[in-house]
């Protein structure tokens, strides 16, 4: 539930504000885009000076959304009245935007992340909803601010994403009765569902199928690892941003309990992505390499470890979590 307070401090804040800024956390996902540029929308309703910027480069399937590559670069970058931080658990997230919260007059932290501790003047967290861009939704509505079909678009790709097209236990029956309201509103389904998942340039199957292929099993078949270097990626022309879903597809196998992704960063760095089904909680584990997420979704950065060596490690750990 959103506090009534918050309610109220958000909607002064913004009555009292001329210029806004909208930023989310780095690596640039379904709903930290969803969210900015609903909001964005909403606030320039409101004839509110707004900016935005997308903390990364934007993965191909979003480039569809209305204005989105717009924001790529802060204008008043030392003086706006309110900053919006959405979708960012912590504020190690936002990367090379931290000191914008120092700079701006006033701060909103709005996220779904039940670890997030606030970190700005005003902090809605709120774990029960599915995606930020929900929290917004729900937050507008009770403050009567026209929502149009744009922000409606971008509040369902915030939706969808986050929740893995509604599978995950995240999307429950509140969800559901906002993507009823949503669709009310006219949103182009069909137009989103294309854009997000039925566009993926032909090079990018033929380098995910190569992750795929050389997946190996472990456990009685209960755990998947598959790796990811940057010849492949060089090879193919492409970034990490392109190719998401990897580790999600290797928790579908019948039988697996626990998906591990290992990329390769550089020479000596790797990203290590974790995916789990059932009581297996993965960001235990990866917390043990300084990492976290969800229980059913973490993740950890590790340098100076060979690969062999990590896969060791980490599949160790699984076995000792019980699988
Ligand atoms: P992904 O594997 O998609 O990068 O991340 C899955 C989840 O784990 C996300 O909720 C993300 O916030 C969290 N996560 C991924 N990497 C890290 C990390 O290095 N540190 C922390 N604290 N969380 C992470
Ligand atoms: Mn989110």
């Amino acid at each position: 539930m959103i506090n009534i307070d918050n309610l109220k401090k958000v909607e002064n804040l913004i009555n009292e504000s001329k210029t806004i800024a909208v930023v989310a956390h780095v690596d640039p996902d379904g709903d930290s885009i969803g969210s900015i540029m609903t909001l964005k929308e909403i606030l320039t309703l409101k004839n509110k000076e707004v900016d935005f910027y997308i903390n990364g480069e934007i993965p191909f399937n979003y480039k569809f959304i209305k204005d989105v590559d717009k924001g790529s670069k802060l204008i008043n970058k030392n003086s706006y009245d309110l900053l919006f931080v959405l979708d960012s658990s912590d504020i190690d997230r936002l990367s090379g935007l931290k000191d914008l919260i120092t700079v701006s007059k006033k701060s909103i932290c709005i996220d779904h992340h039940k670890t997030n501790k606030g970190f700005c003047d005003v902090n809605l967290i709120e774990p029960e909803f599915s995606s930020t861009g929900e929290i917004l939704f729900e937050i507008f509505k009770k403050l009567n601010y026209e929502i149009n079909k744009a922000a409606a678009e971008n509040i369902f790709i915030s939706i969808i994403t986050d929740t893995g097209k509604f599978i995950y236990d995240n999307a429950n029956y509140k969800t559901f009765e906002n993507v009823g309201l949503l669709l009310r509103k006219k949103i182009d389904k069909p137009k989103i569902i294309k854009n997000l998942y039925s566009n993926e340039p032909k090079k990018i199957f033929k380098l995910k199928s190569e992750v795929f292929n050389t997946t190996e099993f472990f456990c009685q078949d209960k755990v998947a690892v598959s790796n990811i270097n940057l010849d492949m990626l060089d090879y193919y022309n492409l970034g990490y941003k392109d190719i998401d879903g990897l580790v999600e597809r290797l928790r579908d196998i019948d039988n697996i309990e626990v998906s591990i992704l290992i990329k390769e960063i550089n020479k000596d760095e790797y990203k290590v992505s974790m995916r789990s089904i059932g009581n297996i909680d993965v960001s235990k584990i990866c917390s043990l390499f300084d990492g976290g997420g969800h229980k059913n979704a973490a993740g950890f950065s590790i340098k100076n470890t060979a690969f062999n060596e990590l896969k060791k490690r980490i599949i160790q750990e699984v076995v000792k979590h019980g699988i």
